[in-house]
Order: structure tokens, then sequence, then C-alpha cells
């Protein structure tokens, strides 16, 4: 039943895997603030196709085939002479990639931290153990409901058997997402499920799930009491501080700069790179051919976006350089570019910023 039993076990191995990425990850901290010629977190997409069909989802597909492992080493090992601290595999569902051991052993390869998303239902003991031999280091799932409905199928009733399996034998850090927003049908549900991942031992937050293209949309009161609720069970998370989410929350805009581009790269199963997964095809220019240069350029360059925007693994990033460089250069993707060809305006201009 859910809710019941199964803390985390810790083995002297687990332990000893958890000290040293707490070292690995202060390591890493310090270079994100030491330089801002590098990107600290790249999300890659092994696997476009899922074997789910969330509602709210426009980042899968039912017909892609897998990347090549070949190909996602080069991709990687590029990451990693851009100096990428942290890769992310996402999707689609990155489970149903059948080399995805040989991805993450490049990631760790590199030298960067090795994380992936997954909707887990492909887990069992034998790929949690072969997780573990490749060196993930984070896992994040995300669990919208109690039950299945049509929005989401990504439900506690359905995982909670592949928690347990997890709390049992994952060396790796294992955080649970719950959500609120995007048609979710009752926002308790993600107190609940905040709940059950504490119980079980794995860390907890919380997202708001963006509309269709990543942008604010005010949450209902009954949504945002529960969002502050469940913002307060996550004492161990350093998203605790962060403002961002917290006027998403209140359907405010947030001033803030985004880094995409520069600090955060989202890299598509083409292997191409854009901002993030809600702005596809800006700047889109193969990995192959993304240089340090072009890293600089994004850092300093606003996105018209940012003010609405809800993709809070960007916002997490672009924070460690919040006091930093003013943006001096304007892109608008999507809207402002489609908007520039007709009037003839560029599709990056000049701004000035007051400090
Ligand atoms: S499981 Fe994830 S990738 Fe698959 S449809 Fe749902 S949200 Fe999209
Ligand atoms: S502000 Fe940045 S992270 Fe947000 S949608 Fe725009 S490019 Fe993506």
């Amino acid at each position: 039943m859910v809710g019941m039993g199964t803390p985390r076990r810790k083995t002297v191995q687990g332990r000893a895997k958890a000290a040293l990425r707490k070292v690995r990850e202060l390591a890493l901290v310090g270079r994100a603030l030491a330089a801002t010629s590098h990107p600290v977190m790249a999300q890659i997409v092994p696997a476009r196709f899922c074997n789910l069909s969330c509602a709210y989802c426009n980042e899968y597909d039912k017909v892609s085939p897998p990347v090549p492992l070949d190909e996602m080493e080069r991709r990687i090992d590029h990451l990693g002479r851009l100096g990428t601290s942290i890769i992310t595999i996402s999707g689609g569902e990155p489970l149903t990639h059948p080399e995805l051991d040989g991805v993450i052993r490049r990631m760790r390869k590199v030298g960067a931290m090795a994380g992936m998303i997954t909707n887990g239902y492909l887990l069992n003991v034998e790929r949690i153990e072969r997780l573990n031999d490749a060196g993930l280091d984070h896992m994040q799932i995300s669990i919208d409901n109690i039950n299945p409905d049509d929005v989401s199928k990504k439900s506690l009733k359905v995982l909670d058997k592949k928690l347990e399996m997890l709390a049992e034998y994952a060396e790796f850090h294992v955080n649970i997402n719950s959500v609120v927003g995007g048609g979710i049908a009752d926002p308790n549900d993600a107190l609940v499920v905040s709940r059950r991942a504490l119980e079980l031992g794995f860390s907890n937050t919380i997202g708001i799930i963006h509309d269709g293209d990543g942008q604010l949309k005010p949450l209902g009161p009954e949504e945002a009491k529960i969002y502050f609720e469940v913002r307060d069970l996550e004492r161990r998370s350093y998203t605790r501080f962060n403002a961002f989410q917290e006027a998403i929350a209140q359907g405010k805009p947030n001033d803030w700069r985004c880094r995409a581009g520069s600090r955060y790269l989202y890299i598509c199963e083409d292997g191409l790179v854009h901002y993030c997964s809600q702005q596809r095809g800006y700047p889109g220019i193969p990995l192959a051919e993304y240089t340090t240069e072009d890293v600089k350029r994004e850092f300093l360059t606003a996105k018209s976006c940012s003010p609405n925007c809800t993709v809070s693994c960007v916002h997490q990033i672009s924070y460690i350089d919040h006091w930093r460089a003013p943006q001096t250069r304007m892109v608008s993707p999507g809207g402002a570019a489609a908007a520039g060809e007709a009037t003839g305006q560029p599709e990056l201009v000049q701004i000035h910023t007051g400090d």
C-alpha cells in the first residue's frame, strides 16, 4: 500500500559514493564560481521516444530511434571539451535507450556529474544495479498524481514499488519531483507524493508544469497553497531558497538573467544546441561546432522570454551568476524572430541595463 515502510538502505559502498559525490559537487561549485566561460549543466537527449504520453508534454514522440552510442559519445566528449560540469540525460524516456549504461560511463569519463530524468517505469533491480555500476550520480523521477488518469500515468500507485527498489538498491542520489498545475486533477496529490519521497529517504522538490511554450500561468489558490506546503517540507533542498519558483506560483514575472546557451545547454536528439527544452531552434547550432565563443556570447544575451519563464532548471543554474555581468544583447526566440522578419528588425538588438 502507498505510504508504507522501506526507508532507504545505506550500504558502506553507497555511503562512500555519497561522500565522494559531495566532494565532487563542491569542486564543481568552485569551478562554476571561478569562471563563466564554460557550461555548468547540459541536458542531452539520447532518446526522443517515450513509453508514456503525458497530456501536457511536448518533449517526446513515438517514432524516433535511439541516438547510437558512438554518436552520443562524440557529443559527450565535446561537452567535456567545453568544460561542462553536469550532464543530465532526459528525453523522451532515457531508459528506452538500449546502451544507456555506455552513455553514463562516458559522462563520468569526461569528468562530469552524471544525472538522468526518468519516468521510472522501466526500472527493476537489475537496471538499478547497472546504473550503479555505470556511475550514475543523480536520478530525478517526476510523479504527477496518486492514481493514473488521462493527463498523466506518472502515478504513485504505479511507481511506489519502483521507489522501494530504488530505496533499497540505488547508490546514486534520488530526487522525487512532485508537480502542480498543467491540468493535474488534485493538487493535494503533490503533498502525498512529497511525504512518501521523504519517508523513503529521498530528496523532494516541487515543480510547476509549464504550458506549451514554457511560459507562466498563475496557479489557482488551492494549487498555490499546496505548493507552499510542499516547499516547507523541502528542508534539505536548496530549491527552498529559490525565489524564482515562488514568484511563478504567485503568477508574478521574474527579473533574472537567463544564461541558456551558455551556462545551460539543451542538446536535442539531432545534436543541435538549443536554449532549453521550450526554446528549441535557438541558437540551433550543431554541438560539434559550438565553441567557447558561443558560450561567452550567450552569457551576455538576454532572452525576451525570461520574465514569464517557468523552466526551473535554467533558473537554478543561472542563479549562480545572478550578480554577474549584465546582459547587453537581446534575442527574442520564436515570436520576435518571426516579428523581426516581418518588420525588418534584427533578431538580436542591443539593450541597456541599469547595472
Ligand atoms: S514521461 Fe516524461 S517525456 Fe514521457 S510523455 Fe511524460 S513528461 Fe513527456
Ligand atoms: S528564459 Fe531561458 S530557459 Fe526560459 S524559456 Fe527562455 S530561453 Fe528557455
